[in-house]
């Protein structure tokens, strides 16, 4: 492991950068030096958008059909066809077929989760973020492990939360142990549920943290991390390094781009992968992403967990995201989604309170399977703001637009026939990496997911929900019962006995 313990003696970035990065563990995956994001591809690929912008309705359809019966990540070339498209007949063609994947992979269900920022330390410098080092309007903090206990009082004990995504700054104080022993910290505190006294806590800590060399990611592992997201910002390497200085540890966009690799090298193989739209040409993003997508499953059999889609947003102490040429419009950014489902049909798809409520309900049925709720991004805001919606500038690394909470947020789900999901089943069952693949690709997982999202609601509505969400829930949840009962007549014994124990209070079942 990286000797973290002397970095803490370490004064400047320069000397964590030199500790940190380990060169091997970057040659080993651009054998030759060739680096798997073909940048000379991407650009002859739009500028042939740009010469020929006109997309052919049948190959255009050959390329739905291929996503939707295949489920395998599509090329660049064909990713490049389904971008020129402008005709919104054609257009609604393809958003029809993403949600019929999205259905066929995880069924009408939306997971939810929280994030967590641990901390606002970061040793970078990159020009959009709130948090970057000599920032002098951020106030700075690192939660201890009693802070993070009064978090999680909050987000597991009154909002219900089963499933969080912890995010760090990089920086010597939220080393891999400070990372590891937090994570623990979230899956031991348990608290009692408002409504029925039964022991809640939190059942998946996925991780948005700096890219890691492989000895570090063992060791998180070992304590239980879901997903690790490592967002690449842009994958353009010019716009890259005009965004992370050269003396920062992030200014090195090969050890960020490889980092995936070495999770899957470290057996962390439940990798989330995302960009920051409105830095560059979103074309450019999606290209690119197909491109990292296809070299993990070209080494490893594994694509991404999750894709996410982040857009810039306001910060403090930066202009850069009100003054970049390639900030994206609402349409643009619908899609984005789109293309993304078709182009990597089997990924799950993040869409964060980043986004209004009028964009994220919009886009609900154009691939996406995962949003959060009841939100809070202020370090320590979720157990000193009781007013969930409070948001301050100078504790946070953007502005979020979707202030919803998660009673809302369940009950506007509820009410167009889409069930919650608080479930974290298949992770604790060993179905990730490369045995969730095939299962995800051939819709398995989906009909486990359905089973799954049932006792998980139902849990939360008993122990959480409003009158009104309850009421509404309850209904779904009835008419989910029929449909299990229609496609699993014989296993449908077994569902009804878990979840009439879930119903007396059991808690945690699961299949
Ligand atoms: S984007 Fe991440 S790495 Fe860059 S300054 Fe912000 S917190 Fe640090």
């Amino acid at each position: 492991m990286a000797d973290t313990a002397n970095i803490r003696k370490f004064e400047s970035a320069q000397d964590y950068v030199k500790r940190f990065i380990v060169q091997e563990e970057i040659d080993k995956y651009l054998p030759g030096g060739r680096h798997f994001i073909d940048t000379a591809k991407i650009d002859s690929l739009i500028a042939g958008m740009d010469a020929n912008p006109a997309a052919d309705p049948a190959k255009v359809r050959e390329i739905i059909a291929k996503s939707e019966e295949t489920c395998e990540t599509l090329l660049p070339e064909e990713t490049a066809e389904l971008m020129k498209v402008t005709d919104p007949a054609l257009f609604e063609e393809m958003r029809a077929a993403a949600d019929r994947i999205k259905h066929k992979v995880y069924d009408n269900r939306i997971v939810v989760f929280a994030p967590l920022y641990m901390s606002n330390l970061c040793v970078n410098g990159c020009r959009y973020c709130g948090f970057r080092e000599g920032n002098a309007q951020q106030k700075r903090r690192v939660l201890t492990m009693d802070e993070l206990k009064e978090e999680l009082d909050v987000l597991a004990g009154r909002i219900g939360h089963k499933r969080l995504i912890a995010v760090y700054g990089e920086h010597p104080s939220t080393s891999t142990e400070y990372i590891a022993e937090t994570i623990e910290t979230c899956y031991a505190h348990q608290v009692p549920a408002p409504r029925t006294g039964a022991k809640v806590g939190i059942r998946r800590v996925n991780v948005n943290a700096a890219p890691l060399p492989v000895e570090d990611l063992k060791v998180l592992r070992s304590v239980g991390i879901g997903t690790f997201q490592v967002f690449q910002e842009t994958y353009n390497r010019k716009l890259y390094e005009q965004m992370h200085p050269a003396w920062s540890v992030k200014g090195n966009y090969d050890w960020r781009t490889t980092c995936f690799h070495r999770c899957m090298e470290a057996g962390v193989d439940d990798v989330g992968l995302g960009v920051l739209y409105g830095l560059c040409d979103w074309r450019y993003e999606l290209l690119a992403t197909i491109m990292h997508a296809r070299d993990l499953e070209r080494w490893f059999n594994i694509g991404p967990h999750t894709l996410s889609f982040p857009r810039l947003e306001p910060a403090s102490g930066t202009k850069v995201p009100e003054e970049s040429p390639w900030l994206i419009d609402d349409d643009t950014f619908a899609r984005i989604l789109v293309i993304a489902r078709l182009s990597v049909p089997y990924t799950g798809m993040i869409v964060t309170a980043r986004e209004s409520a009028a964009s994220r309900n919009r886009v609900l049925d154009h691939g996406m399977t995962q949003l959060d709720c009841s939100s809070n991004i202020a370090i320590k805001g979720y157990s000193d703001f009781a007013n969930e919606a409070h948001q301050e500038k100078e504790r946070q690394q953007f502005m979020l637009g979707d202030n919803r909470s998660i009673d809302e947020m369940v009950r506007y789900l509820a009410s167009r026939g889409t069930i919650t999901s608080f479930c974290t089943a298949g992770y604790r069952c060993g179905r990730t990496g490369g045995c969730i693949m095939d299962a995800l690709k051939t819709g398995r997982e989906g009909k486990f997911c359905k089973i799954n999202a049932v006792l998980t609601f139902r849990e939360w509505l008993d122990d959480f929900a409003s009158g009104e969400t309850r009421a509404i829930g309850e209904k779904l949840i009835e008419k989910e019962l029929a449909g299990i009962k229609e496609w699993l007549p014989k296993f449908y014994p077994t569902v009804m006995k878990q979840y009439e124990a879930t119903c007396r209070g059991e808690r945690d079942l699961f299949f």
